[in-house]
């Protein structure tokens, strides 16, 4: 089969390879890539000879100002190309040790850095000599695979898996990004394989992971991995919202599959990724805060601050990072219920003063999760529930648009309290700051400065201080 290849680029390579005597073909993610009209601008380029050369010669040939990274360890050879990273490696052979998922690797053929692929869908390559310019190399099928929307492993999947086990994460990656189904076949292995997962860094696991969340549907993958067995080698707080336990006839929902719906409809709302695990995180602690209560029911008291809690200890475990993102899901998960409270109408200003003070910027990302966190089946209620949150939006504006309290700094700091007692940090000045915050918040006094400063005077008093 013939395939179009536009970019330019392609020929210069393929020139070059003529000139070298070597075969040289597009491989991979590009080709399937191209095949799927998806937009990829990392090129993979197999020589079968020296891939460094390669590249050499056609930087060369692309004129000045082209740069060739070499990395000698790998063998491999890079060249910026305008928006393109174009990549140069020799054909591989490679074959695994069962400790390790790093291959001991020799020079090959084509068909041998075929077999090396992890699935039939990125195993296709495309000729550029000159003599087979454009034609299509597909040994294991795999251009039908994409028409029949099936991920597969062109060997045995149990090799294919238990080589190098990052490959089942990788399958339900692409299923879940492309929205295909992966083989029976190759599920059962990953079931039996699972374990091996073990063997891979954490911080290659999260690059999948992340993958999977920030496709369209990420609850695809979710599920796979739940139902692999994945998900409890790698994330096994997750597994834990799974089931639903009953007492009295009287059932919850099942808190694995409430968080995939709320993923998923977040997902229509934000590509961050942040916000997206917010989303994830937000009921984690209902197993560890579940009661039966007789007057109640199913309860979760606390499940926000205890799952806000969990997120750092979550985020070292997964390598995520220990940064401003986590303490943005932090803040999310702990908020996650004050809207609600907030669509009662007798709901005071000051109630709504302090949210917009405590979410700050992220108020909007706040609702967002709050909106997604309705997945009830009543079409009724879940029109009511928006309706509510359409309202707290209205107030949360009037409220801010009157105080301009978002990213707002109480008018006296630690800083002023010191001086004006001349005192060092110490307590008293944690409970001044608070105090005066507080007072503002709750519109006890106005946010100004004078008001501010005769406040914490009177209040200094209760502590035994006063003013130098
Ligand atoms: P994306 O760019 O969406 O991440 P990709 O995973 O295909 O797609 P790379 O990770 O750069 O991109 O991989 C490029 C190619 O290398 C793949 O298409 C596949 O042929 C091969 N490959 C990558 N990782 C593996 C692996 N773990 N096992 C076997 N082959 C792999």
């Amino acid at each position: 089969m013939k395939t179009k290849l536009k970019e330019p680029v392609f020929k210069i390579i393929g020139q070059c390879a003529d000139e070298m005597g070597v075969d040289a073909y597009v491989i991979g993610g590009w080709v399937r890539d191209m095949i799927l009209h998806r937009e990829c601008k990392d090129i993979d380029v197999v020589a079968i000879g020296s891939g460094i050369e390669l590249a050499q010669r056609v930087a060369k040939s692309l004129g000045d100002g082209y740069h060739v990274a070499v990395f000698k360890n790998f063998g491999t050879a890079q060249i910026v190309y305008g928006d393109m990273d174009i990549e140069f490696v020799g054909a591989r052979k490679e074959s695994y040790r069962q400790e390790s998922r790093k291959p001991i690797v020799e020079n090959g053929t084509l068909e041998d850095d075929q077999n090396r692929r992890d699935f039939t869908i990125n195993a296709l390559a495309i000729g550029l000599n000159s003599d087979k310019f454009g034609e299509l190399l597909d040994p294991f099928g795999g251009y039908k695979d994409m028409e029949d929307q099936i991920i597969r492993t062109p060997l045995d999947p149990d090799i294919t898996y238990s080589d190098d086990p990052l490959r089942m994460m990788r399958a339900i990656r692409f299923a879940t990004q492309l929205d295909y189904v992966i083989v029976d076949e190759s599920l059962e292995s990953i079931n039996r394989n699972k374990e091996r997962i073990k063997i891979i860094s954490k911080e290659r696991i999260a690059d999948e992971l992340n993958k999977i969340i920030l496709a369209k549907k990420p609850s695809i993958g979710f599920k796979l991995l739940f139902d692999t067995g994945l998900l409890h080698y790698i994330f096994p707080q997750m597994v834990l919202l799974q089931g639903v336990e009953k007492i009295n006839g009287k059932g919850h929902k099942d808190n694995f599959y409430h968080t995939l719906e709320v993923l998923d409809n977040i997902c229509r709302t934000t590509d961050d990724l942040w916000l997206r695990w917010a989303a994830i995180l937000h009921d984690i602690a209902k197993p560890q805060t579940k009661r039966f209560e007789k007057e109640h029911g199913w309860t979760f008291h606390g499940h926000e601050e205890r799952g806000a809690r969990m997120v750092s200890k979550i985020f070292a475990e997964l390598k995520l990072p220990l940064n401003e993102k986590m303490k943005y899901v932090e803040k999310l998960v702990r908020l996650h219920l004050r809207p609600i409270v907030l669509a009662k109408s007798e709901v005071t200003d000051s109630a709504i003063r302090r949210l917009l003070f405590e979410a700050g910027d992220d108020v909007d990302d706040l609702m967002k999760l709050c909106e997604a966190d309705i997945t009830s089946k009543n079409e009724y209620k879940v029109e009511k529930y928006l309706k509510n949150f359409e309202l707290v939006r209205e107030k949360l504006k009037e409220v801010e648009a009157k105080d301009n309290i978002r990213n707002w700094q109480p008018p006296i700091s630690g800083e002023d309290i010191m001086k004006t007692f001349n005192i060092p940090a110490s307590r008293e000045v944690g409970v001044l700051k608070n105090a005066i915050r507080e007072a503002i918040l709750d519109g006890i006094i106005a946010n100004d400065y004078q008001q501010a400063y005769e406040f914490m005077l009177n209040k200094a008093k209760e502590l035994g201080l006063s003013a130098d």
